[in-house]
């Protein structure tokens, strides 16, 4: 790749920058052949960084930061597809999505994050629990329409220690052995330890043992300390989530990291995130995807504060596709940014949509208002460039739409809708499906 300073960006506007950048995209899918164009590198400084970058050498934490506020947003994001059209070779042309189900067992929570619209504190009369039979029914649902992966997902219940998990993992995986169960995180892992007074490995093994295939890695929202104290103040500290899944990574259980972004961290707080989770990267291995969305502002405690803007989402992603040299996989959120959003994110570095997921209460509570279906997500992708796949929990690749004209129709995978998509399937007992248009 030939990083060339074409022209003194400093002289241009943000949304200059975003219109040039959109009118050579719209160059780079035409001629089918994206980034072979030069592109704006801004100052000296930031030129030499991407350069690097874009070269697959590693960029230091300050260097990271000085590309988020600094370098010219289409160069981030020309740089960052470079890199990932680099690591996927010949499958660069893919895109991926998975159909998934988020199964929310509780809202039952001690923990009452303040960013957090979904729990009720144990007592509420808006508290609610599923019982064994209405997972189980959720999953049947799930399989029905397609589904290949499960996340369990819910609220630090004061009564859930590893024994619940237990029964429910291996209850699951005895009815719907074909299901993969992705679920939970090291927050989860943290309480159901603390509930059965076991170690954090005992957990982990136990759980492991009874189904839990990997770990999906909620609960990070920030990392660093202070920001996590304003936004989680009960919730574990960022090290100990980090301890925790690097745990897990030991003990052969994988999983992905996230990131919320937008209740008030700075700039490098951002970046800080990422190194503390690309440091334990370097010793485990063990995350497959780097997966940053956005808060959602609604029905909680932090109502009103900051939220990231697109822009600021955007740089985000790009500069985390140059920071990550060792996660392989980049997730674009749609469901909080929007489809539009979702879908630029494959030109800045993205190789993932994620999930359809035709069950989603936590972010929606807080006011996530998009929703989306495999067919929608197929189009997204197919018209940003790439060849849409429906992937695994692995990332392998399930099936390969290379044919638009062979592409699945079905409008009954739809994202929140499964409670009412199958004939009889909507009686969702307690199930606070968010109306969303
Ligand atoms: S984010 Fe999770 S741990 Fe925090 S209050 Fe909500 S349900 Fe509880």
């Amino acid at each position: 790749m030939v990083v060339r300073r074409v022209c003194a960006c400093s002289t241009l506007g943000e949304r200059d920058r975003v219109l040039v950048f959109a009118q050579r995209l719209d160059l780079d899918l035409l001629h089918g052949s994206p980034g072979t164009l030069d592109f704006v590198t801004g100052t000296a400084a930031t030129a030499d960084i991407l350069q690097r970058a874009a070269d697959g050498g590693r960029i230091s934490p300050d260097e990271a930061l000085l590309l988020y506020t600094d370098a010219p947003l289409h160069g981030l994001g020309e740089a960052a597809d470079t890199v990932r059209r680099r690591m996927y070779g010949d499958i660069a042309h893919i895109a991926t999505y998975i159909i998934d189900r988020n199964i929310n067992y509780t809202n039952v929570c001690v923990t009452a994050c303040k960013f957090c619209a979904f729990y009720r504190a144990p007592k509420h009369k808006e508290g609610w629990s599923h019982d064994l039979d209405e997972i189980l029914r959720r999953c049947d649902e799930a399989v029905k329409l397609g589904a290949t992966q499960i996340m369990l997902q819910g609220g630090h219940h004061p009564e859930y220690g590893v024994e619940y998990y237990e029964t429910v993992f291996s209850a699951i995986k005895r009815d719907f052995p074909s299901l993969t169960l992705h679920s939970l995180g090291a927050s989860e892992v943290e309480h159901m330890s603390r509930v059965s007074g076991v170690s954090i490995e005992e957990s982990i093994t136990r759980i492991h043992a009874a189904g839990l295939d990997s770990f999906a890695g909620a609960g990070a929202e920030i990392l660093v300390e202070r920001p996590r104290k304003v936004i989680a103040p009960l919730k574990e500290s960022g090290e100990r989530w980090l301890e925790v899944m690097e745990t897990a990574h030991g003990l052969g259980v994988e999983s992905t990291a996230t990131f919320m972004m937008g209740t008030g961290e700075t700039n490098a707080e951002r970046i800080e995130h990422m190194r503390m989770i690309r440091d334990v990267q370097d010793r485990t291995g063990g995350f497959r995807s780097f997966i940053p969305w956005t808060y959602q502002p609604e029905n909680n405690h932090l109502k009103g504060k900051t939220q990231a803007t697109s822009l600021e989402y955007l740089r985000l992603v790009a500069t985390a596709r140059l920071f990550f040299d060792n996660v392989r996989h980049l997730q674009g959120s749609w469901l909080t940014t929007g489809k539009d959003i979702g879908q630029l994110t494959l030109h800045y570095g993205a190789d993932d949509l994620g999930s359809v997921m035709l069950e989603e209460n936590v972010v929606s509570s807080a006011g996530a208002k998009h929703r989306s279906n495999r067919t929608e997500l197929i189009h997204l992708m197919r018209s940003a460039g790439r060849t849409p796949a429906q992937r695994d929990t692995l990332y392998d690749h399930l099936v390969v739409h290379e044919d638009p004209a062979n592409d699945p129709s079905d409008d009954h995978i739809v994202s929140h809708f499964a409670s009412t998509a199958l004939p009889g399937g909507g009686v969702g007992r307690n199930l606070p499906l968010v109306e969303a248009s």
